[in-house]
């Protein structure tokens, strides 16, 4: 049987790579969101933990990505080195349908050396947590000018753990011309003001929950 993400404008080689990562039904975010965000709109996606946002953000910035171009093209925003751990190992699997993708993370309470090596090597993908992502943007040891997609994943979270500023802060070093993915568990008002301030024309979609 086909798989459910071949109605939608993804390569061959990805469809092949999900068909091996055994993805056969999208999730309920992954249905109603690809279809928006592969069409290049700006999203705002309400969805928790465990519902498969890290491929409903990472498709459509993979599917953009220039591979022989060796700039950042994407910065995922997390609250946490886990969380941006976990989205960077997903990214990668997502990745394999190219060869030679480098996804980055760079994230606070990890020692700041290795990461500047690391930028100094470079990268196509940069997974991290918004204070040390700002301190890099500071000392000029990441480029954000080659940049097309920002994910702010879990923003409810970012803003509970007072990173509101540094994402600001960011998203000023981002160029202007891009797509904006926003993942939340919820809607509060910081979310709004940030999504309101930086988002061009977002789509909304909101899963009801039934449990
Ligand atoms: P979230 O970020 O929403 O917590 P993840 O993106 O990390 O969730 O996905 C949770 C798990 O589900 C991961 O192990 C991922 O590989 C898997 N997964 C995501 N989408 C699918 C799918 N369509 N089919 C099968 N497994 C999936
Ligand atoms: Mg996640």
């Amino acid at each position: 049987m086909a798989s459910d993400f071949a109605r939608l404008p993804l390569p061959p080689a990805q469809l092949a790579n999900l068909q091996a990562l055994g993805y056969e039904r999208m999730t309920p975010i992954q249905a109603a969101s690809l279809p928006l965000s592969l069409a290049g709109h700006d999203l705002i996606a309400q969805a928790k933990t465990g519902s498969g946002k890290t491929a409903a953000f990472g498709l459509p910035l993979l599917a953009r990505l220039e591979v022989r171009r060796f700039a950042v093209q994407a910065l995922v925003l997390c609250p946490t080195r886990e969380l941006a751990d976990q989205v960077a190992g997903e990214l990668r699997r997502l990745a394999r349908a190219e060869d030679n993708v480098k996804v980055l993370t760079l994230c606070g309470g990890s020692p700041i050396q290795p990461q500047l090596a690391s930028l100094a090597h470079g990268a196509h993908l940069v997974v991290g947590t918004p204070g040390r992502v700002l301190d890099h943007l500071s000392r000029g040891s990441l480029d954000l000018g080659a940049l097309n997609t920002l994910v702010l994943d879990e923003a409810d979270r970012m803003l509970d753990m007072g990173f509101a500023d540094d994402i600001k802060e960011v998203l000023r070093h981002c160029p202007a011309q891009r797509q904006t993915l926003l993942f939340s568990a919820t809607y509060p008002e910081g979310v709004q003001a940030l999504a309101t301030r930086f988002m061009r024309q977002p789509k909304t979609v909101t899963l009801s929950e039934k449990t």
